[in-house]
C-alpha cells in the first residue's frame, strides 16, 4: 500500500473529533487492495463556531427516558437536532429531489457500535419499516445515496431529507441510542420535520415565549405547508417528532402547552399510527417488512472535514 493511502486508514471515529480513538476491530484489519472505496460522505456535519461542543455530550449523557424533555433537544443545533451543510438557508423538503429513491434508505452501522447497541438502532428502523413501504437496507456497493450512522460525541442529529450522497445521522452512544429516538432521527433523514412545526400548530399548542431560552426562539419557527405538509392526516400530539413541553425551557416552566385538555406531547418512547400514516403518505405505499442486516457493508470511505480528507475503513463481517 503506498505511503498516502496508509494514512488515509487512518480510522477516526466521528470526523471532526480532536482526538482520534482507535478500534481494535479497525486496527487489527487492513483492507485488501482490491476492497471497494465507498463513496463519499458529502454531508458529515456542520458545527457552527457558536456550537458548544464542550458542553452538548454532557448534556446528552446525563439525559435519562425519564425526563422532561427530548434528548434531541439537547443537542445545539437549529431545533436542538436539525443538522444542515452551513449558515444557509434550509432545506426545501418539499421537492422531491430530497425524498429516497424507492422509499429506501441504504445504511451503514459504524463499526463502534456494540451489538447490543445495533440491536437497538435496527428497532428504531424497524418501528419505522413492519407498517410501511419504508425500508432501510444495508449499503450496498453502487448504492450513491445513504446513511452513515455515527456515534460521536455531538448529541443526537440528522440532516431532514435525501442530501444526495451519504450524509451521517449521528447517535452518541451515551443518550441516543433508544428506539424511539433512532426514529426520530430517521424520520428526520426521511425528510420529516418537527410536528410543532407545522403552519397549523397554533390551533393545538401555545408556545410561551416568556419561557424561552434567550435566542433560541427560532427553534419554534413554524413553517408554511409546502415544507411541513401533514397528508391530510392531521395535527399528532403524540408524534415521535413532537417536541416536549419543556423544550428549551430557561426555567423550568412549559413553553409548549397542549390546547387540548388532556394531550400529552413529548413521546419519544415510539412512532405513532399518524407518524406512519404521513410517512406512508410521502412516499405512497403501505406494505411493511424486516430489517436485514447483510453482511455487505464494508469497504473504505473517504471524509473530507475541513482541509483534510480522512478515510474510514469499514471491516468486513468475520
Ligand atoms: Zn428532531
Amino acid at each position: 500500500m503506498q505511503p498516502g493511502l496508509c494514512q488515509l486508514f487512518l480510522v477516526l471515529y466521528g470526523l471532526w473529533m480532536v482526538t482520534a480513538r482507535p478500534s481494535e476491530d479497525a486496527a487489527a484489519a487492513s483492507p485488501p487492495d482490491d476492497f471497494p472505496s465507498l463513496p463519499p460522505i458529502l454531508h458529515p456535519g456542520y458545527f457552527s463556531p457558536d456550537y458548544k461542543g464542550n458542553m452538548i455530550p454532557g448534556l446528552v449523557s446525563s439525559w435519562s427516558p425519564n425526563d422532561p424533555t427530548n434528548v434531541w433537544e439537547l443537542s445545539g443545533l437549529r431545533e436542538g437536532d436539525i443538522m444542515e451543510d452551513g449558515p444557509k438557508s434550509r432545506n426545501v423538503v418539499s421537492d422531491p429531489e430530497s425524498l429516497w429513491a424507492d422509499a429506501t434508505i441504504p445504511y451503514i452501522l459504524e463499526p463502534m457500535f456494540t451489538d447490543a447497541e445495533r440491536k437497538t438502532i435496527r428497532e428504531g428502523m424497524e418501528m419505522i419499516q413492519k407498517d410501511t413501504c419504508f425500508k432501510f437496507r444495508p449499503f450496498r456497493i453502487g448504492d450513491m445515496d445513504f446513511v452513515y450512522i455515527q456515534g460521536g460525541p455531538t448529541g443526537c442529529w440528522s440532516y431532514v431529507g435525501r442530501q444526495g450522497g451519504g450524509q451521517v445521522v449521528n447517535l452518541q452512544r451515551a443518550g441516543c441510542v433508544y428506539k424511539g429516538v433512532v426514529a426520530h432521527e430517521l424520520l428526520h433523514a426521511a425528510g420529516f420535520f418537527h410536528q410543532q412545526s407545522a403552519a397549523d400548530r397554533d390551533e393545538y399548542v401555545f408556545v410561551n415565549y416568556t419561557n424561552i431560552q434567550s435566542g433560541r426562539e427560532s427553534n419554534f419557527d413554524k413553517y408554511n405547508e409546502s415544507v411541513v405538509s401533514d397528508f391530510g392526516v392531521g395535527y399528532d400530539y403524540g408524534s415521535v417528532m413532537h417536541y416536549s413541553r419543556k423544550a428549551f425551557s430557561k426555567n423550568g416552566e412549559d413553553t409548549l402547552v397542549p390546547l387540548k385538555d388532556g394531550a400529552e406531547i413529548g413521546n419519544r418512547d415510539s412512532v405513532t399510527d399518524k407518524d406512519m400514516a404521513k410517512l406512508k403518505a410521502k412516499y405512497g405505499c403501505s406494505e411493511g417488512s424486516e430489517v436485514t442486516e447483510a453482511p455487505s457493508n464494508y469497504g473504505t470511505m473517504m471524509f473530507e472535514a475541513g482541509n483534510q480528507l480522512l478515510s474510514l475503513f469499514v471491516a468486513p463481517p468475520n
